[in-house]
């Protein structure tokens, strides 16, 4: 995987050479950084950021690469930082002058000064992160490491370039990024690493809680996110963010009846449902679904552990939790929401599946129907092979029953076949209750299976319900 000395081979996109020439002009040296020369080490996927440090001002490095380029695109400079952006079709450039950092106790924004290569690599988050390859003409593509991050890549491993405690105390979003970067790239954190994570745990309530969500983002996109919620688990940093997730842990014992760790299974149901979908949401729903279970659980005597309506508490938890972390509180919120008071109708109908339960979870689910069907599937977590394909097959059978209703009945964004101005006209109404009645009664009907969802049925049941009501239809 690790090429041997020279790192050329990095630095085919052509922007590069234009980088080299105009440091050249300015008489400066640069180099790439980070993430892009980590991710070439790694063959992972395509570049999308590339990272620029200039011995000097790069700000004056941006404006000098815009020149060369042939559309002389915009700088973006952001003076507050001394960083410059620069965009082509199919990257952005970040310029930064090297600099030395110092921190203060309150913030995570130290006091910058100019500094040297070295000084910027020190600052560094990761030993995978700090390795830079030269651009300037007399060293291209020579491999800059002072900490051995290839060694590292190699072995996998998360660690710091500097002494643990300080570069997270110093900046606490680097806890963060630390497990993000350990589950995106299933990685393991040195040991010296991980202490230090626990011991600063704390500190994260300096970081805003959009830089922390951000990352919970990137976790939950991962191929396995439970590496990540382990791991902020096991520092203690989870008990701070999501506390509702810790108070799922635990399995208790009445009278010798236990209950599953409902920690666990979120765990399992999330990986599986990462297995299934892109949809972060969908993914945020796996991570909550069982949020409900700790405020409800109860032991009755007789029937053991239950967890009544944990659904809707948990939907309600739901807001609670995404406006305390500074969440979106819009569709994408309501969304997760509907997940979690859905999540258990599918597995209820599964047990004995009929045209009514399906057709009623379908008009309930509306459009996320598919999203709440991925969601209850990868909730099976059972280990009893013989009860896992069970499960399995009662949601095949009521997805098939889902094509044939669907088919006869129409019920996926229902519209009433008979509407509120044809009640008022038929039996000459003013807006009123009984309209609304009516209504609810035909859809009642359809649903049931009582009348199918037609206009003609539905007209001859508004005219039995307006009766019972005592209105008469005028011809
Ligand atoms: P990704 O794009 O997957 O997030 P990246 O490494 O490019 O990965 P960025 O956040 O773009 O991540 O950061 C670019 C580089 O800046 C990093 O590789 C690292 O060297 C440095 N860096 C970013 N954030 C920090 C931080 N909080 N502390 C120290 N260095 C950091």
């Amino acid at each position: 995987m690790l090429e041997a000395t020279n790192y050329k081979a990095a630095l085919q996109l052509s922007i590069f050479k234009t980088i080299s020439q105009a440091a050249a002009n300015l008489q400066l040296e640069s180099y790439v950084i980070g993430g892009f020369v980590r991710d070439h080490l790694l063959q992972r996927g395509s570049v999308k950021d590339i990272d620029i440090v200039a011995i000097g001002s790069g700000i004056e490095l941006a404006k000098e690469v815009a020149k060369l380029l042939p559309n002389r695109p915009k700088v973006q400079v952001f003076k507050t930082y001394g960083t410059a952006m620069l965009k082509t079709p199919t990257v952005e450039i970040e310029f930064v002058g090297a600099r030395k950092e110092s921190y203060q106790k309150n913030s995570r924004n130290p006091i910058v000064e100019n500094g040297t290569l070295q000084d910027d690599q020190n600052r560094r988050d990761f030993t995978i992160n700090a390795m830079a390859i030269s651009l300037s003409k007399d060293t291209y593509g020579d491999l800059l490491d002072p900490f051995q991050g290839t060694t590292d890549l190699a072995s996998k491993i998360i660690r710091t370039p500097l002494d643990p405690d300080i570069t997270y105390s110093d900046d606490p979003l680097r806890m963060m990024r630390a497990i993000r970067f350990a589950t995106q790239l299933d990685f393991t954190i040195a040991p010296q690493s991980l202490q230090a994570i626990t011991k600063n745990k704390d500190r994260i309530q300096i970081i805003t809680k959009e830089r922390i969500v951000e990352e919970l983002h990137k976790i939950l996109r991962s191929p396995k996110p439970s590496i990540g919620f382990l791991l902020l688990e096991k520092t203690g940093l989870l008990a701070i963010i999501l506390p509702e997730l810790i108070a799922l842990k635990g399995i208790d014992e009445v009278e010798g009846q236990r209950h599953k760790d409902n920690f666990y299974h979120t765990l399992e149901v999330v990986d599986n449902i990462a297995q299934h979908t892109e949809d972060v949401w969908l993914r945020w729903a796996a991570l909550l679904h069982d949020i409900g279970k700790a405020p409800t659980k109860r032991f009755h005597k007789k029937i053991g552990w239950t967890f009544h309506s944990h659904e809707f508490v948990g939907a309600k938890m739901v807001f609670t939790l995404f406006k305390r972390l500074k969440m979106p509180l819009n569709d994408k919120m309501k969304f997760v929401q509907k997940m979690v008071l859905m999540s258990s109708r599918p597995i209820v109908i599964a047990s004995d599946v009929t045209d009514a339960a399906v057709r009623r979870l379908v008009f309930d689910a509306g459009d996320y129907i598919e999203e709440l069907m991925t969601l209850c599937e990868a909730d099976i977590t059972t280990k009893n092979p013989k009860r896992f394909k069970k499960y399995h097959n009662n949601f095949k059978i009521v997805r098939q029953k889902m094509i044939e209703v669907e088919e006869r009945d129409h019920i996926r964004n229902f519209q009433p076949p008979v509407s509120g101005e044809e009640i008022m006209k038929t039996f000459s109404l003013k807006p009123s209750r009984e309209i609304g009645i009516i209504k609810e009664a035909i859809k009642e009907a359809i649903l049931e299976g009582e009348i199918p969802n037609e206009h003609e049925a539905a007209f001859e049941f508004m005219i039995k319900k307006g009766k019972e009501l005592g209105l008469e239809a005028i011809n």
